[in-house]
């Protein structure tokens, strides 16, 4: 048995510091009913705790860290940059270069402007979308995050184009008035929304494979009509890359799908685990952006030198074989899961894009954030606290994917599949 008496201690004395221990929710473990892991460092696959016990990490700090943890060439890089400067609000070669390879490697990109997290990427982005087409609505889908922007947090409604309410206390309902918000994969209520309100709306926002739901590949068509239909009404279309940029494909999730956004929202892997996001799109669009347009945007940190060398030491090690390494890797998992799942007659439903995989604990096709919630997340919690104690961190919500890194074994795969048996074998129904 592994002890965690040094987390539990620590967490207590977290709860007096910070709301709920943490500066990000989902860490507080809530979800799973248990107290979180205190992490003391990582190195390539595996992560280890303040309590001395190891884990093949599989949230890879959500996924940002796509070659895995203080790779050395990038430890070595920012170690570099740090001894000559930390921050000059002032421009540097390092922001050229990073949007140079943003913009060679995603393909509806022409321009970009870095930002220090997804939240601001997506809040400038409905700003920009807003400022451009003059018009306020914005619509989204239903399970989809896209940071804490107001604009954002807001749950549907019943029916297809019910206006929003706020999902969280402090979200004006008047901003809320401006979201509205469909089911993933439903186009026809797309399109029942867009006769009605379409020349009011701004935008769609979209993550290409919604990640915050667990994870839900678009269907077929789905990207497709959306790219359709924003443009008969002269609304953009976004795609929030934020989780999938650079960690789908080589080239993105629109890469991969052949579907070009007007703009593009990145975060996580573009920094390489420090803290780096980006808007980005049509060159007609993003010179609407301040000082070139009058749209305001702005940031003392952003472009910040650190984290643009850990942006561009990371991306430049990822290659289109890169993406075939994790599509093998990603097979066996998969596989694995559903063999052990049904060895043991566990309820599930392993949905899967490129090295984003998402085990839901339900026999249903997940295919919205409907469908989703049929998840036993008792079961969840249960399964998740047991595969800790084999040594595998996985993310502590039935509504997040699990990811890979280029630091990941054939043998971290094996042995994650033993311990999925194990697991599974203690839960058999
Ligand atoms: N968009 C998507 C698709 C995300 O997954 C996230 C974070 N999980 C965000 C936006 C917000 O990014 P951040 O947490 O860096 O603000």
């Amino acid at each position: 048995m592994r002890t965690y008496e040094k987390s539990i201690k620590a967490f207590q004395e977290a709860v007096n510091l910070m709301p709920g221990g943490v500066n990000s929710p989902v860490r507080a473990f809530k979800s799973v009913n248990g107290d979180p892991i205190f992490i003391e460092s990582g190195q390539g696959a595996m992560i280890r705790d303040i309590d001395g016990n190891e884990y093949i990490d599989y949230v890879l700090s959500w996924g940002p860290l796509i070659l895995g943890h203080a790779h050395p060439d990038v430890v070595k890089a920012i170690q570099e940059q740090a001894a000559k400067g930390s921050s000059f609000g002032a421009p540097t070669l390092l922001e050229n270069k990073l949007a140079q390879i943003v913009i060679d490697r995603v393909p509806s990109v022409e321009m970009v402007r870095f930002v220090s997290s997804g939240t601001e990427a997506t809040m400038a982005a409905l700003r920009l979308a807003r400022g451009y087409t003059g018009r306020d609505i914005i619509m989204k889908f239903e399970g989809s995050y896209h940071g804490h922007g107001d604009s954002l947090l807001i749950k549907a409604g019943s029916g297809v184009a019910t206006l929003g309410l706020p999902d969280s206390p402090g979200v004006p309902a008047d901003v809320a008035r401006n979201t509205t918000t469909v089911p993933y994969n439903d186009l026809e209520a797309v399109k029942a929304t867009f006769e009605k309100l379409g020349d009011k709306i701004a935008a769609v926002i979209v993550e290409p494979v919604a990640g915050n739901m667990g994870v839900v590949p678009p269907k077929p068509g789905f990207l497709e009509g959306l790219r359709e239909i924003t443009k008969q009404y002269g609304a953009l279309l976004i795609f929030d890359e934020v989780m999938t940029g650079f960690r789908v494909d080589y080239n993105c999730a629109q890469g991969y799908y052949g579907i070009e956004p007007d703009l593009t929202c990145l975060g996580k892997v573009v920094g390489g685990g420090l803290p780096v996001g980006a808007f980005a799109g049509k060159r007609e669009i993003m010179e609407k952006v301040a000082p070139s347009g009058p749209v305001y945007q702005a940031g003392t940190l952003s472009g910040n030198p650190l984290a643009m060398t850990a942006g561009i030491e990371t991306l430049s090690r990822l290659t289109p074989e890169t993406y075939e390494y994790f599509k093998k890797l990603g097979d066996m998992l998969e596989e694995g899961i559903r063999e052990a799942a049904t060895k043991y007659n566990i309820p599930h439903t392993v949905n899967r894009a490129g090295s984003m995989i998402g085990l839901f604990l339900t026999n249903e096709d997940v295919v919205d954030f409907k469908t989703a919630q049929t998840s036993d997340l008792e079961l969840f919690a249960k399964y998740h606290r047991l595969m800790l104690e084999e040594g595998i961190y996985l993310p502590p919500s039935q509504f997040e994917g699990l990811f890979i890194s280029t630091a990941h074994t054939e043998e971290h795969i094996e042995k994650t599949i033993d311990a999925f048996h194990k697991v599974f074998a203690k839960l058999a129904r």
